[in-house]
Formats: structure tokens, C-alpha cells, sequence
């Protein structure tokens, strides 16, 4: 057996769901090539499904590299964006805000955390889920 064909059989097989879910998903993107950037939550409104399942299939997409997970930090009184953040342990006890003039931190929920995907879009137009599922 070649090391290409190991490795295609070592990965997990798709299940139904999970291949509806990513599909669902990434036609959703690819009806929209202008935005780089995808908010979880939006796309689960967009598609009726869950934010968890739009989670799932993000987190999905992002192990074949066509997504990128990082976090956004808003003004939890005017909604201004405090910071962007590739892990949520990244993100500061304390932030500045100049619109309060004061610093906001996440443990008094005066700040608020988003989860973002940026999508790459030369991986997610080569994708083919019927590939990924075979
Ligand atoms: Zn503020």
C-alpha cells in the first residue's frame, strides 16, 4: 500500500451528517466570494441549522485548511472592536476601550468575544465534499 493510500484510509470517514453539514456550509460561502471572513452564527441563521453544527463543519473545513478560527473582542456598550486574537488565551485580562475610556475585561462581561472564520478561498473552491466523503 503507497503512503498516500494509507494516509487516505487512516482519515475518519464522513458521516451523513456531518457531510450534509459541511456541504450545506461551504455552498453557503461559495455563494458569497466577496466575504473572507465568516461569522458562526450567522451562517447557522443563514442554513436553520444549529451554531454547534455550523461549528462542527467550520472546524472541519479548518483541518483541511479552507478555514481559519480566530476571536474578535467588541466593546460590550458601544460594540467598537477591542482586538483580533488567533486563541482565546491570547486575549488580555484587561482591554483599553477609548470610547468608554476605560479598560473592559471579559470576567465582568463589559467586552464581548466573537468567534471568526477566515476563509481561504483557493481551498474551500477546490473542495469537494462527494471527495472528502469517498
Ligand atoms: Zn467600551
Amino acid at each position: 500500500m503507497s503512503l498516500a493510500n494509507w494516509f487516505r484510509r487512516a482519515q475518519q470517514p464522513l458521516s451523513p451528517r456531518l457531510q450534509e453539514l459541511v456541504g450545506k456550509v461551504v455552498s453557503y460561502l461559495k455563494d458569497r466570494p466577496a466575504e473572507d471572513e465568516a461569522v458562526p452564527k450567522f451562517i447557522a441563521k443563514a442554513i436553520n441549522e444549529s451554531e454547534v453544527s455550523v461549528f462542527t463543519a467550520l472546524r472541519f473545513l479548518e483541518e483541511r485548511g479552507a478555514a481559519k478560527e480566530w476571536f474578535a473582542v467588541f466593546c460590550g456598550t458601544s460594540d467598537v472592536p477591542l482586538g483580533k486574537f488567533a486563541a482565546l488565551q491570547d486575549i488580555p485580562k484587561e482591554l483599553d476601550c477609548d470610547v468608554c475610556d476605560t479598560q473592559h475585561c471579559l470576567v465582568d462581561h463589559t467586552c464581548k468575544v466573537e468567534v471568526v472564520y477566515t476563509i481561504n478561498r483557493d481551498k474551500l473552491s477546490d473542495f469537494d465534499i462527494r471527495e472528502s466523503a469517498a
